[in-house]
This record gives structure tokens, C-alpha cells and sequence, in this order.
């Protein structure tokens, strides 16, 4: 993983990242048999809509209960899905999770989006549209109660594909959020050609907007982008109210971050919810 910082770029060490490590080593071979024993879970975090406040969408985040470790957090283990392949059927197994939830909370009387990140090698499989749209339909529920949600840098990995797999996506009605957005180097030019309904403002800018003047422009500017385009945005990473009312401020339609609600298990987001 690099930092950037004034151009030069620092290696920052991570086990999980170094191949011969015997974190890693055990990682990877107990993520073989993790699914198969039931270790993830998912998470859910809120989105606030700034102009009521009305929570009417979440975030499905997993984590991982390794019997060795304790929990474990997706920047330690996604990585190694993705070297490994597994990331297809972890995937798989995030979105029927996700549907399954999604088709619950809709039967409690309290229907919420629920949004899944795909990693960039998902954007290269050719059936996940199929895949998806079948989860969905034997729940009975319809696809725009899914939001999918991709960051920008895995789309700029393989920007063709990318844009043809989110096209196929978005013509099936299931919403596209570019998540992380401002960190992943894609041209205006390109954007524009992404079937994509929002722009999901990477908390590296908000978080301290507040004190921060340059990251206040950054933000007020993407904001505005957003919306020049025909774009939805979510600001992530939300901390405190000075963050909330420049982003009120600002217009943008969304929130996510501790100041509204951390992630939280299934039983809890239900309660959350019902409050709204
Ligand atoms: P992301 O999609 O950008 O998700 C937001 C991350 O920010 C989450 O970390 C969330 O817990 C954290 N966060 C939320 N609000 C705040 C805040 O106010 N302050 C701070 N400091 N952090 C906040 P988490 O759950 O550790 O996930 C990290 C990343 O792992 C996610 O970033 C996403 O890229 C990836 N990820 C999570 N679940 C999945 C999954 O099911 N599949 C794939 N492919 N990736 C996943
Ligand atoms: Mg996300
Ligand atoms: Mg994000
Ligand atoms: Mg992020």
C-alpha cells in the first residue's frame, strides 16, 4: 500500500500484504474454509438523507470472526480474496446475505436500501449480473433495493470491462455508487460515460473539512460536479456537526460516518431503523 504524499511515495508495511509473512500465510489458508464454517458476518451502517434526515439506506460491510484471532476487519482480508480468487464466492455469498436482509426489513414495514461493495476483479465476471438479478428475484423483491457500489480505482483497473459490467448493472435497475471517489485518477471525460447514480466522496476530504480549507473546496467542488452530471452524492466519514452542516450547506444529499451511526450487527440496524 503506498502514501502519497507531495509526490514521493512511502511503502507503508502491512503483514497481510508481505508474502512472506506468517500472518499472511495463515490468513490465506484459513480464508479457504472460512466461508464453508460460517465466519463472516455482515455489518450495516446508515446513510442519512441531509434534507430530512430520514435513514432509508445502509451500507452491508462484512468482517470476519476467525476462531484464532477474533474479528478481523475486510482492509486485512479482502486483498487476499482477491490474490486468491476466492473474492468470487465471497462476493456471492455478500450479496445473498445482503438480499436476504434487504427482503426482511422490507416485510418488518421498515424497506431499506442496502448497498454492496464489489471488488474489481467482481467487474470481470461475466455472470455476476445473472447472479445477482436471480438472488433478487427469488426473494421477490424488486432490484432497486440493491445498491452496488464500486470504488473508483477498481474501475479504473480495467475502465472497458468495468464500464460495460456496470452498464449491464444499472440497465437491470440495481444503482451504482462510485465509492471512494477523488482518490482512483479517472478523467472527467470518462465519468461522464459511466452509467453511475452517485458519487460517494472519499473520507480521506471530509473528515476534516472543517479545518481544512482545501478539503472544504475539494468537497463543495465534487458536490457540484455531482450534481452538473445528474449525480447523487454521499459524503463518508461524517464525524462531527461542523462536518454535517458544511456538507448541508454544500447540498449534499447523503451522509455516512460515526457521527450518525457506526456499522452494527443485523438486530441492532432493525431497532435503528424502526426508530427513523
Ligand atoms: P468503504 O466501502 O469505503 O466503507 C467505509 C469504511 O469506512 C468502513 O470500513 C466503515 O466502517 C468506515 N467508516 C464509516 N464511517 C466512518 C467514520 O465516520 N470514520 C472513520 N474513520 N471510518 C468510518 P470497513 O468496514 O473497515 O471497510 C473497509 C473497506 O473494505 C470498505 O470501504 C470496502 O472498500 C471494503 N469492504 C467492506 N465490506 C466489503 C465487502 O463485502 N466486499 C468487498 N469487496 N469489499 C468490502
Ligand atoms: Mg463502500
Ligand atoms: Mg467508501
Ligand atoms: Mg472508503
Amino acid at each position: 500500500r503506498m502514501a502519497k504524499k507531495d509526490g514521493l511515495e512511502v511503502k507503508v508495511y502491512r503483514a497481510e500484504e508481505d508474502p512472506f509473512s506468517l500472518r499472511r500465510f495463515m490468513l490465506l489458508s484459513e480464508l479457504r474454509s472460512a466461508l464453508a464454517a460460517n465466519e463472516f458476518v455482515l455489518h450495516y451502517q446508515p446513510k442519512a438523507n441531509m434534507s430530512d434526515g430520514v435513514i432509508d439506506s445502509v451500507e452491508a460491510l462484512i468482517r470476519w470472526n476467525n476462531p484464532r484471532e477474533g474479528w478481523i476487519m475486510p482492509d486485512e482480508f479482502i486483498g487476499l480474496a482477491e490474490q486468491t480468487g476466492m473474492i468470487g464466492e465471497l462476493t456471492h455469498w455478500v450479496l445473498k446475505e445482503a438480499v436476504t436482509q434487504a427482503k426482511a426489513w422490507a416485510d418488518d414495514g421498515a424497506p431499506t436500501r442496502v448497498a454492496v461493495n464489489l471488488s474489481a476483479r467482481n467487474l470481470l465476471d461475466d455472470g455476476l449480473p445473472d447472479y445477482i438479478m436471480g438472488l433478487v428475484r427469488r426473494a421477490g423483491i424488486a432490484p432497486e433495493w440493491i445498491d452496488l457500489e464500486v470504488t473508483e480505482s477498481a474501475i479504473m483497473s480495467h475502465p472497458e470491462l468495468s464500464r460495460d459490467m456496470l452498464l449491464r448493472l444499472s440497465a437491470m435497475g440495481f444503482s451504482i455508487a462510485i465509492d471512494d471517489f477523488g482518490t482512483g485518477y479517472s478523467s472527467l471525460a470518462y465519468l461522464k460515460a459511466l452509467p453511475a447514480d452517485a458519487l460517494k466522496i472519499d473520507m480521506s476530504f471530509v473528515r476534516n473539512m472543517a479545518h481544512n480549507a482545501d478539503d472544504a473546496t475539494i468537497v463543495r467542488s465534487t458536490i457540484d460536479l455531482a450534481h452538473n452530471l445528474g449525480l447523487k452524492t454521499i459524503a463518508e466519514g461524517v464525524e462531527d456537526r461542523a462536518v454535517w452542516d458544511l456538507l448541508l450547506a454544500y447540498g449534499c444529499d447523503k451522509v455516512q460516518g460515526y457521527f450518525i451511526a457506526k456499522p452494527m450487527g443485523s438486530g441492532e440496524m432493525q431497532a435503528f431503523i424502526r426508530k427513523k
